[in-house]
């Protein structure tokens, strides 16, 4: 068994892993996909101390980083149950997909997040065949092409400017009255000639042809009046759902949105268990949050076991 076992490879996890390793303590890192969101990040331009990187380069820096120390990656490895230790001290056992169970004295739990879907007709059916998420990933398959992106909010008005630049045209479509972005990623949108703003829309259906998205279907929510927009790709921008699913067994306390509920050292309600990221309560899902709250879960736990006798 490992004395603290990280579930999950982003910046949350990686930075848990170094501040326990870095403590003496065995350390293993269990994660689906290292780098996490990372992974689908083109452009970080917010993480103090670096004025601009990429999110495959900093995943590969974190990685090099974990791998300064004796910490047991196990990539490509998903987490399905958490059974918790029945008496403090004693292992908790994460149980993975392929039947492998992985115990601990400590955990952090660094799931992350990932995109909300729409829940709309045509959504599903045309995923990765028009419909895409990641406008890092995909952009570029839309070259010159129309396309919408669905979400005012920062992330979607960061990916229409940056999508505005590789696609022909551009709709934004935002729920609300109006925008919720940055004002100066707002200005920015703005001046961009080939991107239009609607406001108040509904998005109701997504259509397609031959196996291909081929518009979709916008209501106004003040005058109920339906508009159907022609274009070969939506970008589903509309916030992220915690990973937190395989935790709703295991009698950890999560929120009505199901992130998990930790203090301010990170402590959940079950004794030696940690959370750290997106996946948690905490505000402001950043790089820079998720790596100093993996650093604080990483503390917390290293204050849990030289408390706390091993039983
Ligand atoms: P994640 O990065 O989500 O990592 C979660 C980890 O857990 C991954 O390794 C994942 O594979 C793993 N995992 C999930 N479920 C399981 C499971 N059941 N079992 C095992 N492992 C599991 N932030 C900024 O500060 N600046 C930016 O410019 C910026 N741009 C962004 C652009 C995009 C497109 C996206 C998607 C995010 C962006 N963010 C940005 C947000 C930032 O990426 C996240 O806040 C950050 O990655 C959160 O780190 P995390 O470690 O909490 O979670």
């Amino acid at each position: 068994p490992f004395e603290v076992l990280v579930i999950g490879g982003g910046p949350a996890g990686a930075a848990a892993a170094i501040y326990t390793a870095r403590k003496g303590f065995s350390t293993g890192i269990a994660a689906e996909r290292f780098g996490g969101q990372l992974n689908d990040t083109l452009g970080i331009e917010n993480l103090p101390g670096t004025p601009y990187t990429e999110g495959p380069k900093l995943a590969a820096d974190l990685q090099r980083h974990v791998g300064e120390y004796e910490i047991d990656t196990i990539n490509l490895a998903r987490a399905v149950e958490l059974v918790p230790a029945t008496k403090e001290g004693g292992l908790h056992q994460v149980r993975l997909a392929n039947g492998a169970t992985l115990k601990a004295r400590s955990l952090i739990l660094s799931t992350g997040a990932r995109w909300r879907n729409l829940g709309v007709p045509g959504e599903a059916e045309y995923r990765n065949k028009g419909v895409a998420y990641c406008p890092h990933c995909d952009g570029p398959l839309f070259k010159g092409k129309r396309i919408a992106v669905i979400g005012g909010g920062n992330s979607g008005v960061e990916a229409a400017i940056d999508l505005a630049k590789i696609v022909g045209h551009v709709t934004l479509v935002e729920f609300d009255e109006k925008l919720r972005a940055d004002e100066v990623l707002q200005a920015k949108l703005r001046s961009m000639p080939n991107v239009e703003i609607v406001t108040s829309g509904q998005t109701t259906e997504i259509t397609g042809n031959n196996g291909k998205v081929d518009g979709m279907i916008v209501k106004n929510r003040k005058s109920g009046e339906e508009r159907r927009i022609e274009l070969e790709g939506v970008f589903v921008q509309i916030g992220l759902v915690p990973n937190t699913e395989w935790l709703a067994e295991s009698g950890l306390e999560l929120s009505k949105h199901g992130e998990i509920v930790t203090d301010e050292e990170g402590r959940t309600n079950l004794p030696g268990i940690f959370g750290a990221g997106d996946v948690t309560t905490v505000p402001y899902k950043q790089i820079v949050v998720a790596m100093g709250e993996g650093s604080k879960a990483g503390l917390s736990a290293f204050d849990y076991l030289i408390r706390t006798e091993p039983v």
